[in-house]
């Protein structure tokens, strides 16, 4: 047994070329935390070695292991195909077509398990680009190892021997803190340029730097993000924006000078102060609920990333005569639309942002029974934590979002109570909510009143209570949006103010 361990590591009949042969480290010499790993994993790598094939903890657990950090998940990688994986378990599924995958469960616990890839990308299928389309040979350990991305990312873990297998120097990596690509930076960049999201989530996250010629070709290359399919950035894009460093990721992108194109829908975002300081409250936001573990939803993420170019949009709608709710909707549709282009964002998470962006102007609506039925909503938390944010960004009075605090937790005389009030400057009890018919010209009446608001600044809103056109920006803030303006589908009257 202990024979074919030590064979197993040290594999057979290789070619001593550079990062073939690796360099084998000892617990003592790495220090990894046996209790750290999860057993599930030593179960698949000890059955897999039982049955006489190589097996090894892989990639980001090796790398978190060494960081003293708890995995989140375990990979598992082994020269054991696919279907020889599949018979040595009792519930293991193959997934994937192009390069078939064993997800091996333990309850709910999920190892992945991936056979040794080979070949090397000069051979595979690529596009005009030169970004590698199909790629799905098996092979040697070392080649596994090369086709990995970064050099901390690119270790194998035995838990039987308790020894790492570093093929690309990631042990030093990890001492010195530093993020290197495996091979030639814009070749690795060029084969697949997602790496280019990956090595900035990655620096964020672990506060390691990237090394200097790593990071060089980025900004030249980052055009190229462009070529991926829009599902697979999605997927990269939630990994960061959910990784509990969000804010540090989108910190990194700046520093990279990766925001233009890199990521078109954080673009517009970040040039705008408002829009800058109501993004980072979000990401603050995110980020403290996935350390504590709560969950985090995809929609409210992006809701909030995209709402500073739904509310431009909103203004220019109804700068150009659009009533409130419609020019809402239609610059929901807009931004939906042109960001799917880019980023596949999937229906149902499209359909959760509509629902927090329709909700907006409810909220203004405290007359009547409008804040009742306001309650029933399917998705009111999520609604009520996005108006929180914009209370507390600066687009909305924060008397706005005290009275659905108030009235959330109240019980029905309190409620009775607050809906008798008339909150702070504005005309309660109206009955002019969003949908409630009031036109463009009546609306300009209002907007002069909100512009004296405190929260006034770019976006000129308010906690007023008249529904929709509570929400609708001044129109003096307009003009820089009305030249980006879409054409209303139906344009009730020309408002002056869009001039
Ligand atoms: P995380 O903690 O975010 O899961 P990770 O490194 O485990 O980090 P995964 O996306 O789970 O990231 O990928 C597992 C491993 O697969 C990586 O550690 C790396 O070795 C390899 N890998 C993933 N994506 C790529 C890629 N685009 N190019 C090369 N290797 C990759
Ligand atoms: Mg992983």
């Amino acid at each position: 047994m202990i024979k074919k361990l030590i064979r197993s590591i040290l594999g057979k009949g290789k070619k001593a070329a550079a990062g073939t042969e690796p360099d084998i480290l000892g617990p003592k010499q790495h220090g990894i935390d046996p209790q750290l790993v999860s057993p599930n994993a030593v179960r698949v790598t000890q059955t897999l070695q039982e049955a006489g094939f190589k097996a090894f903890i892989v990639g980001g657990a090796v790398r978190d292991l060494l960081l003293s950090v708890k995995p989140k998940d375990f990979d598992v990688a082994t020269n054991a195909t696919p279907e020889q994986v599949k018979h040595l378990f009792r519930r293991a599924f193959i997934i994937g077509r192009r390069f078939q995958i064993v997800h091996v469960m333990f309850g709910q616990d999920l190892i992945e398990v991936t056979t040794f890839r080979g070949a090397s990308a000069e051979s595979a299928l690529k596009d005009e680009h030169g970004r590698v389309l199909r790629d799905n040979t098996f092979g040697e350990q070392h080649e596994d190892a090369v086709r990995r991305d970064f050099t901390i990312n690119a270790m194998y873990y035995d838990p039987a021997t308790q020894s790492v297998l570093d093929y690309h120097g990631g042990i030093a990596d990890i001492r010195g803190k530093t993020l290197r690509i495996i091979g030639e930076p814009e070749a690795r960049y060029r084969e697949d340029p997602v790496r280019m999201l990956r090595v900035v989530r990655f620096a964020a996250k672990l506060k390691f730097n990237i090394d200097p010629a790593s990071s060089a070709p980025i900004p030249i290359m980052a055009p190229l993000i462009d070529n991926v399919p829009a599902a697979r950035v999605f997927d990269e894009m939630l990994k960061l924006l959910m990784s509990g460093h969000a804010l540090a990721c989108l910190q990194q992108l700046r520093k990279e000078g990766l925001h233009h194109g890199l990521l078109p829908l954080l673009d517009v975002v970040l040039e705008q102060p408002l829009g800058e300081k109501f993004v980072t409250l979000a990401l603050a936001n995110t980020d403290a609920r996935i350390k504590q573990g709560k969950p985090v939803s995809p929609g409210f993420l992006f809701a909030s990333l995209l709402w500073h170019q739904v509310l431009e949009k909103w203004r220019a709608y109804q700068a150009a005569g659009e009533y409130p709710i419609p020019a809402l909707h239609l610059a929901a549709d807009d931004v939906l639309n042109a960001q799917t282009e880019k980023l596949a964002l999937q229906r149902k998470i499209a359909s959760d942002m509509r629902d927090i962006w329709a909700m907006q102007p409810r909220f203004e609506r405290r007359v009547g029974k409008a804040p009742y039925k306001l309650l029933e909503h399917l998705r009111l938390r999520a609604g009520y934590d996005f108006l929180l944010l914009r209370c507390e960004s600066g687009e909305l009075d924060l008397e706005l979002g005290d009275w659905w605090t108030a009235f959330m937790e109240g019980g029905s005389s309190e409620r009775e109570e607050l809906l008798a009030r008339k909150p702070n400057d504005s005309g309660s009890g109206s009955g002019a909510g969003p949908g409630g018919g009031a036109g463009p010209a009546k609306k300009r009446k209002r907007r002069g009143g909100r512009n004296r608001s405190k929260s006034g600044g770019a976006e000129g809103g308010s906690g007023g209570d008249e529904g929709g056109s509570q929400t609708a920006p001044s129109a003096s803030s307009a003009p820089s949006s009305i030249a980006a303006a879409p054409a209303p589908r139906t344009p009730r009257k020309k408002s002056p103010d869009a001039a």
